[in-house]
């Protein structure tokens, strides 16, 4: 079955920080969006998040009101998965499950019409796993947007074993549509980014565990030294440490090597509730999102 290359609607599966700016860039540049969440609060979040993202956007002379508002218009909020029944292309962007995933593209794969192309915004999870729930992998791709969706430019695009050159194409030309950059892998564990990436953060965990320095220190020396925007540990508390612990635990399961082996103190954070910024205390304290007081 050749895939849709046509695409004017979009459907995003799940409302939440990922899917809620992954809807606000496909509106922001004429695509139809149907936006599912299965909360009402998700979806009242969502249109909350949108609505103040885009005008930031005019506040800063990126956007012109018009188009604000006729972005909004082109979005629609749903609880029902079968709001996307009749678009042409869609993400899922639900939490990091390997079931629930699972679960959502059977059930997506029954509702849309064939050769509608599927993507997935997993960070880790295998795209060949999730296609193989269906009956068209062929039309089952990973679109690894990065977080804050309509800022980051990069959209990592993960071809799963039996995805198509046809599915390939309408993925890498919606990310130039939304004048992303496409940068194309293949499906291993943690894909490129946070192949890259989770081991730093990891290891600078052990660092702090080993008292090598303190966490101010230590993010200090990535910030000055490697001019990197923001340290690991800052970074793995605006990622969160429950995500950056499960995609350890999927690089480590699947490459199967000891040196990604999450560090100690990272699981003792996460039993304790420490998850970063959502919950307002992580590496650093952040009073003004989970209400901490103390230190
Ligand atoms: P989130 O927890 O903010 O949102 C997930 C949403 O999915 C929730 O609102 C939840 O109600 C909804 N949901 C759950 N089951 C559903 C279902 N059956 N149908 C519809 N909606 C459902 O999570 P997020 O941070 O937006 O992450 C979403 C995906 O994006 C994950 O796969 C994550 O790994 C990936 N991702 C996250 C980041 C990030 O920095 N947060 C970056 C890149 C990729």
């Amino acid at each position: 079955m050749e895939p849709v290359k046509e695409v004017r609607s979009v459907g995003v599966v799940g409302g939440g920080t990922m899917g809620a700016g992954i809807a606000q860039v496909f509106a922001a540049k004429g695509f139809r969006v149907m936006l599912v969440d299965i909360r009402d609060e998700a979806l009242a979040r969502a249109r909350g998040a949108v609505e103040g993202s885009l005008s930031r956007l005019v506040r800063k002379g990126a956007l012109q009101e018009a188009d604000r508002a006729a972005a909004l218009e082109r979005l629609a909020f749903e609880r029902d998965a079968r709001a996307v029944a009749g678009a042409d292309f869609v993400v899922e962007a639900v939490v990091e499950d390997a079931d629930l995933k699972r679960q959502v593209f059977r059930e997506l794969d029954g509702l849309l019409r064939p050769g509608v192309v599927l993507a997935s915004n997993t960070s880790s999870i295998s795209i060949t796993r999730l296609a193989a729930a269906t009956r068209r992998p062929e039309a089952v791709i990973g679109m690894h947007f990065m977080n804050p969706v309509p800022l980051m430019e990069l959209v990592e695009v993960i071809r799963g074993h039996a995805t198509c050159d046809a599915t390939h194409a309408v993925a890498v030309d919606l990310a130039l549509r939304l004048g992303k950059t496409p940068v194309t892998v293949s499906d291993y564990p943690g894909f490129v980014s946070n192949r890259v990436l989770m081991p730093m953060i990891n290891e600078a965990i052990y660092a702090l565990m080993e008292g090598v320095a303190s966490k101010e220190d230590i993010d200090t020396v990535f910030r000055l030294g490697m001019h990197h925007p923001m340290g690991p540990l800052a970074l793995a508390d605006f990622i969160g440490l429950d995500v950056c612990l499960s995609i350890l635990e999927v690089l480590h399961r699947g490459l199967g090597d000891p040196k990604y082996r999450p560090c100690p103190l990272l699981r003792r954070m996460v039993e304790a509730g420490h998850l970063g910024r959502k919950t307002g205390k992580g590496f650093y304290d952040y009073p003004e999102q989970g209400g901490w007081t103390s230190s």
